[in-house]
Protein backbone atom coordinates (compact mmCIF):
# COMPACT_ATOMS: atom_id res chain seq x y z
CA UNK A 1 0.00 0.00 0.00
CA UNK A 2 1.43 3.68 -1.12
CA UNK A 3 0.82 6.78 0.79
CA UNK A 4 0.31 8.56 -2.32
CA UNK A 5 -1.09 7.07 -5.94
CA UNK A 6 -0.36 10.14 -8.21
CA UNK A 7 -1.93 9.82 -11.42
CA UNK A 8 -0.71 11.61 -14.44
CA UNK A 9 3.17 12.15 -14.62
CA UNK A 10 2.57 15.32 -16.36
CA UNK A 11 3.91 19.07 -15.11
CA UNK A 12 2.02 19.13 -12.30
CA UNK A 13 2.21 15.58 -11.19
CA UNK A 14 5.90 15.25 -11.77
CA UNK A 15 6.37 18.28 -9.41
CA UNK A 16 4.31 17.29 -6.98
CA UNK A 17 5.69 13.88 -6.83
CA UNK A 18 8.74 15.70 -5.87
CA UNK A 19 7.22 17.59 -2.89
CA UNK A 20 5.98 14.54 -1.65
CA UNK A 21 9.31 12.59 -2.36
CA UNK A 22 10.68 14.85 -0.16
CA UNK A 23 8.51 14.44 2.29
CA UNK A 24 9.12 11.12 2.80
CA UNK A 25 5.59 9.61 1.74
CA UNK A 26 5.75 6.43 -0.51
CA UNK A 27 4.35 7.12 -3.56
CA UNK A 28 3.35 5.39 -7.21
CA UNK A 29 3.38 7.78 -10.24
CA UNK A 30 1.35 6.63 -12.98
CA UNK A 31 1.67 7.98 -16.46
CA UNK A 32 2.83 6.61 -19.73
CA UNK A 33 5.45 7.93 -21.86
CA UNK A 34 4.66 9.92 -25.07
CA UNK A 35 2.99 8.01 -27.87
CA UNK A 36 5.24 6.96 -30.67
CA UNK A 37 2.90 7.59 -33.32
CA UNK A 38 0.33 10.03 -32.53
CA UNK A 39 -1.67 9.63 -35.63
CA UNK A 40 -2.77 6.38 -34.26
CA UNK A 41 -2.74 6.43 -31.02
CA UNK A 42 -5.82 5.81 -28.89
CA UNK A 43 -4.94 6.43 -25.12
CA UNK A 44 -4.37 9.47 -23.20
CA UNK A 45 -2.35 12.20 -24.34
CA UNK A 46 -1.03 15.57 -23.03
CA UNK A 47 -0.44 18.85 -23.14
CA UNK A 48 3.71 18.98 -22.45
CA UNK A 49 5.16 16.62 -25.57
CA UNK A 50 6.67 19.60 -26.67
CA UNK A 51 10.50 21.44 -26.27
CA UNK A 52 9.41 25.26 -25.38
CA UNK A 53 6.75 26.93 -23.51
CA UNK A 54 6.29 30.37 -22.32
CA UNK A 55 7.43 31.22 -18.97
CA UNK A 56 6.87 34.90 -17.65
CA UNK A 57 6.29 36.00 -13.79
CA UNK A 58 3.90 38.67 -14.46
CA UNK A 59 0.22 37.23 -13.72
CA UNK A 60 -3.08 38.49 -13.81
CA UNK A 61 -2.51 39.42 -9.82
CA UNK A 62 0.27 39.41 -7.50
CA UNK A 63 -0.27 36.22 -6.02
CA UNK A 64 -0.28 34.48 -9.01
CA UNK A 65 2.90 36.46 -10.17
CA UNK A 66 4.41 35.04 -6.60
CA UNK A 67 3.85 31.88 -7.53
CA UNK A 68 4.83 31.73 -10.95
CA UNK A 69 8.26 33.55 -9.39
CA UNK A 70 8.46 30.92 -7.20
CA UNK A 71 7.84 27.90 -9.67
CA UNK A 72 10.89 29.62 -12.25
CA UNK A 73 13.11 29.73 -8.78
CA UNK A 74 12.45 26.27 -8.47
CA UNK A 75 13.48 25.83 -12.37
CA UNK A 76 17.08 27.01 -11.68
CA UNK A 77 17.52 24.99 -8.58
CA UNK A 78 16.79 21.70 -10.83
CA UNK A 79 18.69 22.57 -13.44
CA UNK A 80 21.52 22.85 -10.91
CA UNK A 81 20.46 19.53 -8.96
CA UNK A 82 20.11 17.48 -12.08
CA UNK A 83 22.10 19.33 -15.20
CA UNK A 84 19.48 19.47 -17.41
CA UNK A 85 18.34 22.69 -19.35
CA UNK A 86 15.14 23.96 -18.62
CA UNK A 87 14.97 27.53 -18.27
CA UNK A 88 16.42 30.07 -21.20
CA UNK A 89 16.02 32.76 -19.83
CA UNK A 90 15.94 35.43 -22.61
CA UNK A 91 12.83 37.29 -21.70
CA UNK A 92 9.44 37.73 -22.60
CA UNK A 93 8.44 41.06 -25.01
CA UNK A 94 4.61 41.93 -24.86
CA UNK A 95 4.15 43.38 -28.23
CA UNK A 96 0.80 45.15 -28.78
CA UNK A 97 0.22 47.06 -32.15
CA UNK A 98 -3.56 47.78 -30.91
CA UNK A 99 -3.51 49.85 -28.32
CA UNK A 100 -4.24 47.53 -25.38
CA UNK A 101 -1.37 47.66 -23.70
CA UNK A 102 -1.31 51.34 -21.69
CA UNK A 103 -3.55 49.87 -18.69
CA UNK A 104 -1.86 46.57 -19.16
CA UNK A 105 1.36 48.59 -18.38
CA UNK A 106 0.36 50.30 -15.48
CA UNK A 107 -0.86 47.07 -13.83
CA UNK A 108 2.20 45.43 -14.48
CA UNK A 109 4.64 48.25 -13.40
CA UNK A 110 2.48 48.18 -10.04
CA UNK A 111 2.76 44.39 -9.54
CA UNK A 112 6.62 44.24 -10.68
CA UNK A 113 7.54 46.89 -8.17
CA UNK A 114 5.64 44.76 -5.48
CA UNK A 115 7.12 41.17 -6.33
CA UNK A 116 10.48 42.72 -7.48
CA UNK A 117 10.35 42.12 -11.01
CA UNK A 118 12.67 44.00 -13.50
CA UNK A 119 10.30 45.46 -16.24
CA UNK A 120 11.73 47.22 -19.21
CA UNK A 121 9.38 49.70 -21.04
CA UNK A 122 11.83 51.53 -23.16
CA UNK A 123 13.44 49.28 -26.25
CA UNK A 124 15.58 50.17 -28.60
CA UNK A 125 15.41 46.83 -30.35
CA UNK A 126 13.21 43.92 -29.72
CA UNK A 127 14.46 41.52 -32.13
CA UNK A 128 11.92 41.00 -34.08
CA UNK A 129 10.08 43.18 -37.26
CA UNK A 130 7.21 45.31 -35.78
CA UNK A 131 5.54 48.42 -36.63
CA UNK A 132 7.09 51.27 -35.16
CA UNK A 133 3.72 52.09 -33.32
CA UNK A 134 3.43 48.69 -31.68
CA UNK A 135 3.82 49.06 -27.75
CA UNK A 136 6.38 47.22 -26.44
CA UNK A 137 7.13 46.08 -22.81
CA UNK A 138 9.75 42.87 -21.96
CA UNK A 139 10.43 41.01 -18.99
CA UNK A 140 13.82 40.58 -18.92
CA UNK A 141 15.48 37.22 -17.56
CA UNK A 142 14.82 35.30 -15.57
CA UNK A 143 11.61 35.11 -17.99
CA UNK A 144 12.08 33.48 -21.30
CA UNK A 145 11.05 29.77 -22.36
CA UNK A 146 11.05 26.70 -20.58
CA UNK A 147 11.72 23.22 -21.96
CA UNK A 148 8.52 21.35 -20.38
CA UNK A 149 10.01 17.50 -21.68
CA UNK A 150 13.26 18.58 -19.35
CA UNK A 151 11.62 19.81 -16.78
CA UNK A 152 9.55 16.38 -16.47
CA UNK A 153 12.85 14.78 -16.53
CA UNK A 154 14.54 17.11 -14.23
CA UNK A 155 11.12 16.80 -11.27
CA UNK A 156 11.40 12.59 -12.38
CA UNK A 157 15.06 12.65 -11.26
CA UNK A 158 14.68 15.10 -8.49
CA UNK A 159 12.27 12.86 -7.18
CA UNK A 160 13.49 9.43 -7.95
CA UNK A 161 14.56 7.56 -4.19
CA UNK A 162 13.66 4.35 -2.38
CA UNK A 163 10.13 5.62 -1.90
CA UNK A 164 9.20 6.49 -5.07
CA UNK A 165 8.07 4.04 -7.88
CA UNK A 166 7.09 4.62 -11.33
CA UNK A 167 4.59 3.18 -13.29
CA UNK A 168 4.53 3.71 -17.02
CA UNK A 169 1.24 3.03 -17.96
CA UNK A 170 -2.58 4.25 -17.34
CA UNK A 171 -5.00 3.83 -15.01
CA UNK A 172 -8.21 2.30 -16.62
CA UNK A 173 -10.25 2.69 -13.38
CA UNK A 174 -10.19 3.75 -9.97
CA UNK A 175 -12.52 2.24 -6.85
CA UNK A 176 -12.44 4.38 -3.92
CA UNK A 177 -13.23 2.36 0.09
CA UNK A 178 -12.84 4.05 3.75
CA UNK A 179 -9.36 2.93 3.91
CA UNK A 180 -7.97 3.80 0.25
CA UNK A 181 -8.15 3.33 -3.34
CA UNK A 182 -7.72 0.90 -5.51
CA UNK A 183 -6.48 1.63 -8.54
CA UNK A 184 -6.47 -0.89 -11.82
CA UNK A 185 -4.03 -0.34 -14.77
CA UNK A 186 -4.12 -1.06 -18.43
CA UNK A 187 -2.40 -4.37 -18.24
CA UNK A 188 -4.41 -5.13 -15.38
CA UNK A 189 -2.21 -4.67 -12.62
CA UNK A 190 -3.63 -3.08 -9.38
CA UNK A 191 -2.32 -0.67 -7.26
CA UNK A 192 -3.54 0.03 -3.97
CA UNK A 193 -2.68 3.99 -1.78
CA UNK A 194 -4.06 5.48 1.20
CA UNK A 195 -4.64 8.34 -0.72
CA UNK A 196 -4.93 9.37 -5.01
CA UNK A 197 -4.09 12.72 -6.73
CA UNK A 198 -5.01 13.27 -10.13
CA UNK A 199 -3.48 14.96 -12.37
CA UNK A 200 -5.20 13.85 -15.44
CA UNK A 201 -5.03 17.01 -17.56
CA UNK A 202 -7.65 16.92 -20.73
CA UNK A 203 -8.01 13.63 -19.53
CA UNK A 204 -9.14 13.62 -15.83
CA UNK A 205 -13.24 12.92 -17.12
CA UNK A 206 -12.73 9.56 -18.62
CA UNK A 207 -11.53 6.22 -17.57
CA UNK A 208 -13.38 6.02 -14.41
CA UNK A 209 -11.45 8.14 -12.24
CA UNK A 210 -13.67 10.06 -10.44
CA UNK A 211 -17.08 9.51 -8.65
CA UNK A 212 -18.45 12.29 -10.95
CA UNK A 213 -17.54 14.42 -13.97
CA UNK A 214 -15.98 17.72 -12.80
CA UNK A 215 -16.24 20.76 -15.18
CA UNK A 216 -13.30 21.00 -17.21
CA UNK A 217 -13.72 22.73 -20.60
CA UNK A 218 -11.80 21.29 -23.36
CA UNK A 219 -10.16 23.01 -26.33
CA UNK A 220 -8.40 22.74 -29.67
CA UNK A 221 -5.08 24.25 -29.66
CA UNK A 222 -3.12 24.80 -32.90
CA UNK A 223 0.34 25.63 -33.12
CA UNK A 224 2.87 25.67 -35.70
CA UNK A 225 6.68 24.39 -36.05
CA UNK A 226 9.13 26.62 -38.46
CA UNK A 227 12.14 24.48 -38.94
CA UNK A 228 15.28 26.14 -39.12
CA UNK A 229 19.45 26.19 -39.33
CA UNK A 230 20.95 25.33 -36.60
CA UNK A 231 23.22 28.13 -37.82
CA UNK A 232 20.04 30.35 -37.66
CA UNK A 233 18.80 28.62 -34.26
CA UNK A 234 22.21 30.34 -32.87
CA UNK A 235 22.03 33.34 -34.20
CA UNK A 236 18.46 33.78 -32.63
CA UNK A 237 19.41 32.46 -29.71
CA UNK A 238 19.08 35.68 -27.50
CA UNK A 239 15.29 36.27 -28.55
CA UNK A 240 12.99 36.81 -26.75
CA UNK A 241 9.85 34.79 -26.28
CA UNK A 242 7.04 36.90 -27.58
CA UNK A 243 3.28 37.47 -27.01
CA UNK A 244 2.16 38.97 -29.89
CA UNK A 245 -1.30 41.49 -29.44
CA UNK A 246 -2.51 41.43 -32.57
CA UNK A 247 -5.79 40.22 -34.09
CA UNK A 248 -7.21 39.25 -36.83
CA UNK A 249 -9.92 37.46 -38.88
CA UNK A 250 -8.02 33.85 -38.22
CA UNK A 251 -6.14 34.29 -35.14
CA UNK A 252 -5.79 35.73 -31.49
CA UNK A 253 -3.45 35.94 -28.74
CA UNK A 254 -0.67 34.84 -30.74
CA UNK A 255 2.58 33.55 -28.95
CA UNK A 256 6.20 32.77 -30.18
CA UNK A 257 8.74 30.76 -28.87
CA UNK A 258 12.46 30.95 -30.58
CA UNK A 259 13.96 28.14 -31.94
CA UNK A 260 14.91 25.34 -29.61
CA UNK A 261 16.47 21.76 -30.27
CA UNK A 262 13.44 19.27 -30.73
CA UNK A 263 13.36 15.26 -30.23
CA UNK A 264 14.47 14.74 -33.59
CA UNK A 265 17.56 16.81 -33.44
CA UNK A 266 16.22 19.83 -35.32
CA UNK A 267 15.81 23.11 -34.64
CA UNK A 268 11.87 24.75 -34.69
CA UNK A 269 10.53 28.03 -33.90
CA UNK A 270 6.43 27.70 -32.32
CA UNK A 271 4.19 29.89 -32.67
CA UNK A 272 0.60 29.15 -31.23
CA UNK A 273 -2.33 30.85 -31.53
CA UNK A 274 -6.59 30.94 -30.77
CA UNK A 275 -7.82 30.12 -34.08
CA UNK A 276 -11.37 30.70 -35.75
CA UNK A 277 -11.14 26.70 -35.73
CA UNK A 278 -11.15 26.11 -32.33
CA UNK A 279 -13.03 23.74 -30.96
CA UNK A 280 -14.78 22.22 -27.84
CA UNK A 281 -14.96 18.26 -26.89
CA UNK A 282 -17.38 16.42 -24.62
CA UNK A 283 -16.39 12.94 -25.07
CA UNK A 284 -12.91 10.58 -25.71
CA UNK A 285 -13.69 10.06 -29.12
CA UNK A 286 -13.83 13.16 -30.60
CA UNK A 287 -10.63 14.04 -28.61
CA UNK A 288 -8.86 11.13 -30.22
CA UNK A 289 -9.46 12.54 -33.41
CA UNK A 290 -8.92 15.37 -33.50
CA UNK A 291 -5.28 14.59 -32.14
CA UNK A 292 -5.11 12.22 -34.40
CA UNK A 293 -5.52 13.69 -37.54
CA UNK A 294 -7.17 16.81 -36.58
CA UNK A 295 -7.94 19.67 -39.17
CA UNK A 296 -4.99 22.05 -37.37
CA UNK A 297 -3.25 22.58 -41.33
CA UNK A 298 -6.08 24.98 -41.55
CA UNK A 299 -4.68 27.41 -39.72
CA UNK A 300 -0.87 26.77 -41.54
CA UNK A 301 -1.13 29.75 -43.66
CA UNK A 302 -2.73 32.11 -41.23
CA UNK A 303 0.32 31.26 -38.64
CA UNK A 304 3.14 31.11 -41.42
CA UNK A 305 2.36 34.92 -42.62
CA UNK A 306 2.83 35.91 -38.96
CA UNK A 307 5.99 34.59 -38.37
CA UNK A 308 7.46 35.47 -41.82
CA UNK A 309 6.26 39.03 -41.12
CA UNK A 310 8.26 39.37 -37.83
CA UNK A 311 11.17 37.62 -38.82
CA UNK A 312 11.79 38.28 -42.50
CA UNK A 313 15.02 37.96 -42.83
CA UNK A 314 15.23 34.06 -41.28
CA UNK A 315 15.32 31.60 -44.11
CA UNK A 316 12.58 28.86 -42.77
CA UNK A 317 12.97 25.75 -44.24
CA UNK A 318 9.36 24.19 -43.50
CA UNK A 319 6.42 25.21 -41.86
CA UNK A 320 4.25 22.34 -39.93
CA UNK A 321 1.32 21.96 -37.85
CA UNK A 322 0.58 20.32 -34.66
CA UNK A 323 -2.37 19.99 -32.26
CA UNK A 324 -2.97 19.96 -28.75
CA UNK A 325 -5.60 20.75 -26.09
CA UNK A 326 -6.09 23.05 -23.47
CA UNK A 327 -8.30 22.65 -20.34
CA UNK A 328 -9.92 25.33 -19.21
CA UNK A 329 -12.15 26.15 -15.33
CA UNK A 330 -14.75 28.74 -14.90
CA UNK A 331 -12.40 30.31 -12.29
CA UNK A 332 -9.66 30.90 -14.87
CA UNK A 333 -7.72 29.03 -11.92
CA UNK A 334 -6.45 25.36 -12.21
CA UNK A 335 -8.37 23.10 -9.49
CA UNK A 336 -6.50 22.07 -6.68
CA UNK A 337 -8.43 21.29 -4.47
CA UNK A 338 -9.72 17.70 -1.82
CA UNK A 339 -12.99 15.75 -3.65
CA UNK A 340 -12.62 13.32 -1.21
CA UNK A 341 -11.35 14.79 2.20
CA UNK A 342 -7.98 12.53 2.97
CA UNK A 343 -8.78 10.24 0.16
CA UNK A 344 -8.97 12.26 -3.00
CA UNK A 345 -7.27 14.91 -4.29
CA UNK A 346 -7.09 16.63 -7.81
CA UNK A 347 -4.61 19.47 -9.44
CA UNK A 348 -5.58 20.17 -13.46
CA UNK A 349 -6.96 22.71 -15.63
CA UNK A 350 -3.72 25.08 -16.56
CA UNK A 351 -6.34 27.20 -18.30
CA UNK A 352 -3.17 27.06 -21.59
CA UNK A 353 -1.11 29.03 -19.05
CA UNK A 354 -0.10 25.89 -16.69
CA UNK A 355 3.37 25.00 -17.58
CA UNK A 356 5.55 27.93 -16.22
CA UNK A 357 3.65 27.59 -12.80
CA UNK A 358 3.25 24.17 -12.94
CA UNK A 359 5.84 23.76 -9.71
CA UNK A 360 3.99 25.81 -7.86
CA UNK A 361 0.85 23.84 -8.77
CA UNK A 362 2.52 20.72 -7.56
CA UNK A 363 3.40 22.22 -4.23
CA UNK A 364 0.23 23.24 -3.42
CA UNK A 365 -1.69 19.88 -3.84
CA UNK A 366 1.55 18.34 -2.21
CA UNK A 367 1.17 20.01 0.99
CA UNK A 368 -2.98 20.46 0.88
CA UNK A 369 -2.66 16.51 0.53
CA UNK A 370 -0.08 15.26 2.63
CA UNK A 371 -0.49 18.10 5.56
CA UNK A 372 -3.38 19.75 4.69
CA UNK A 373 -2.53 22.76 4.70
CA UNK A 374 -3.06 26.00 2.32
CA UNK A 375 -0.93 29.21 1.82
CA UNK A 376 -2.75 32.06 4.15
CA UNK A 377 -1.73 34.42 1.47
CA UNK A 378 -3.66 32.57 -1.52
CA UNK A 379 -7.38 32.53 -1.13
CA UNK A 380 -8.43 28.68 -1.82
CA UNK A 381 -11.48 29.72 -3.39
CA UNK A 382 -10.81 30.22 -6.76
CA UNK A 383 -9.00 26.82 -6.72
CA UNK A 384 -11.92 24.78 -6.12
CA UNK A 385 -13.42 22.14 -7.86
CA UNK A 386 -16.69 22.68 -9.67
CA UNK A 387 -18.92 20.12 -10.71
CA UNK A 388 -20.77 19.75 -14.28
CA UNK A 389 -23.92 20.89 -13.63
CA UNK A 390 -26.08 18.39 -15.28
CA UNK A 391 -24.47 15.62 -13.07
CA UNK A 392 -24.40 17.32 -10.09
CA UNK A 393 -26.35 15.49 -7.06
C1 LIG B 1 -0.11 23.92 -27.47
C2 LIG B 1 0.00 24.36 -26.05
C3 LIG B 1 0.86 25.40 -25.73
C4 LIG B 1 1.01 25.82 -24.41
N1 LIG B 1 1.88 26.83 -24.13
C5 LIG B 1 2.10 27.19 -22.85
C6 LIG B 1 3.08 28.19 -22.55
O1 LIG B 1 3.71 28.74 -23.44
N2 LIG B 1 3.30 28.50 -21.23
C7 LIG B 1 2.59 27.89 -20.23
O2 LIG B 1 2.83 28.21 -19.07
N3 LIG B 1 1.65 26.94 -20.50
C8 LIG B 1 1.39 26.58 -21.77
N4 LIG B 1 0.46 25.62 -22.06
C9 LIG B 1 -0.31 25.00 -20.96
C10 LIG B 1 0.48 23.94 -20.23
O3 LIG B 1 1.18 23.10 -21.10
C11 LIG B 1 -0.50 23.12 -19.38
O4 LIG B 1 -1.22 24.01 -18.54
C12 LIG B 1 0.26 22.12 -18.53
O5 LIG B 1 0.90 21.16 -19.34
C13 LIG B 1 -0.72 21.43 -17.61
O6 LIG B 1 -0.04 20.44 -16.89
P1 LIG B 1 -0.82 19.17 -16.37
O7 LIG B 1 0.14 18.40 -15.54
O8 LIG B 1 -2.14 19.58 -15.81
O9 LIG B 1 -1.23 18.37 -17.69
P2 LIG B 1 -0.31 17.57 -18.70
O10 LIG B 1 1.03 18.20 -18.79
O11 LIG B 1 -1.12 17.40 -19.93
O12 LIG B 1 -0.14 16.17 -18.00
C14 LIG B 1 -1.22 15.30 -17.76
C15 LIG B 1 -0.66 13.88 -17.71
O13 LIG B 1 -1.65 12.99 -17.27
C16 LIG B 1 -1.47 11.78 -17.96
N5 LIG B 1 -2.73 11.02 -17.87
C17 LIG B 1 -3.96 11.41 -18.30
N6 LIG B 1 -4.87 10.45 -18.02
C18 LIG B 1 -4.20 9.45 -17.39
C19 LIG B 1 -4.59 8.20 -16.85
N7 LIG B 1 -5.86 7.75 -16.91
N8 LIG B 1 -3.63 7.38 -16.29
C20 LIG B 1 -2.34 7.82 -16.21
N9 LIG B 1 -1.92 9.01 -16.70
C21 LIG B 1 -2.85 9.81 -17.29
C22 LIG B 1 -1.06 12.18 -19.36
O14 LIG B 1 -0.36 11.13 -20.00
C23 LIG B 1 -0.16 13.39 -19.06
O15 LIG B 1 1.19 13.01 -18.96
C24 LIG B 1 0.26 25.19 -23.38
C25 LIG B 1 -0.61 24.15 -23.70
C26 LIG B 1 -0.74 23.73 -25.02
C27 LIG B 1 -1.68 22.61 -25.34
Amino acid sequence: MFDFAIVGNGLIGAAAARYLGLAGATIAVIGPGEPTDKTTHQGVFSSHYDSGRVYRQLERDLRWTRLSKRAGEQYQQLEQQTGLSILTQTGCLYADPVGGLPSYRQHAKQMAKQADIPLQLNLPNSGYALQDTTQLMLEPAPSGHINPRNLIRAQNQAAAGDNVTFFANTVTNIAYTNSGATLTLQNSETIFASKVILTTGAFTNFNNLLPKPIDLRLKSETIILAKVSAADAARLQSLPALLYGIRNTELDDVYVVPPVKFPDGNYYLKLGANTKYDRWFDDLQSITRWFNHGESERSLLAMKAVITSILPHVNFESFHTDRCIVCYTPSRSPYIDALIPDRLYIATGGNGGGAKISDSFGWLVANLAAFNQWPDELAHQPFQIAYKHRFSS
